[in-house]
């Protein structure tokens, strides 16, 4: 083994509580009920943990009207909009529920200003299905904001202002865009805990260790691309001058020029496995690389099944 090549893994990494509770709602469901389970998109934004699934017999679908009648459907991860319930419960379709209890949140806190009158800032990516199901909540009173720029022209319709954010944001962007409305809307109020998860800051956390305590020359991050934690774990490396690859298995790795690198890390988002970054990690040491996990924080995070899949 070639001692200079070193292999440095970020944790924490992977699969955070509310991943593991939509995995594990999958799994008891696929336990205990009549098959075919019907899951409205992806339980969670990972290609390896979808396909498994499908070869299990779970039915992905796009939306609500497609499951036949007397369906059991599942609600991924990322949340739905108050119109996608609206929609299962009159056709009288069996619900669970495995949106993340911290996605939950936000939909709360959306509720609640707007029952006091508020208008609601949501910094998020307008597209992602975390944030498609938090603006169904008011869709007239709450106005979405993705960049900086967007926070400089927003022109508020009331006084009466708050801000909320998506979950899987990254901590260092979000800052600045919040920094921009709170100078420029002093009165603006905002939840006591901050919405982006404690998953999405410590995995960004961990990378910006990595780089710094380990002089990483290249990153490569787990995750599907339509993940959105995994790729701003990408951006927080890009950002310090590292090349980062967003790759969805070892095998996308193959044929990149780590050969040229020395000091590699690797991690992987809050959807991948850690079946995959295994895999990773041999195929490394496995062309002489020296590998070694470094810890920047320990998570003790869980969450309880919805209460209809409880024992
Ligand atoms: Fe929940 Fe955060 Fe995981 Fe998203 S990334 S599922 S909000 S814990």
């Amino acid at each position: 083994m070639n001692q200079d090549k070193r292999l440095f893994i970020a944790a924490p990494r992977g699969w955070c509580a509310g991943v593991e509770r939509a995995i594990e709602i999958l799994d008891v469901a696929l336990e205990r009920l009549t098959p075919p389970i019907y899951v409205r998109r992806e339980i969670v934004h990972n290609k390896t943990v979808v396909e498994t699934y499908k070869a299990r017999g779970v039915r992905f679908i796009d939306e609500i009207d497609t499951a036949p009648d007397n369906a059991t459907v599942i609600f991924s991860a990322h949340g739905i909009s108050p119109e996608v319930r609206r929609t299962a419960d009159k056709r009288g379709l069996t619900v669970i529920d495995a949106t993340c209890p911290l996605v939950t949140k936000v939909h709360i806190e959306v509720i609640r200003y707007i029952e006091r009158g508020f208008t609601v800032i949501y910094v998020g990516h307008k597209n992602h299905e975390e944030a498609v199901g938090v603006l169904g909540e008011a869709p007239a009173s709450l106005h979405i904001i993705e960049t900086e720029a967007d926070a400089l022209a927003y022109r508020p319709p009331s006084d009466k202002l708050a801000a909320l954010t998506q979950t899987t944001l990254s901590v260092d962007d979000t800052k600045k865009i919040i920094a921009i409305l709170k100078q420029r809307f002093p009165a603006m109020e905002m939840p006591a805990k901050e919405d982006i998860c404690y998953a999405t800051t410590n995995r960004q956390e961990a990378v910006k260790r990595l780089i710094k305590d380990h002089a990483i020359e290249l990153l490569y991050v787990i995750g599907s691309k339509n993940s959105s934690n995994s790729n701003r774990l990408c951006e927080v490396a890009e950002t310090m001058g590292v090349p980062a690859r967003l790759i969805d298995s070892a095998a996308d790795a193959r044929g990149t020029d780590w050969n040229a690198k020395t000091r590699v890390g690797l991690t992987a988002g809050a959807s991948a496995p850690e079946s995959l970054v295994r895999e990773t990690a041999r195929m490394l040491e496995a062309d002489g690389f020296l590998s070694q996990e470094v810890v920047f924080e320990k998570e003790n995070v869980s969450f309880s099944l919805p209460q209809e899949l409880k024992a």
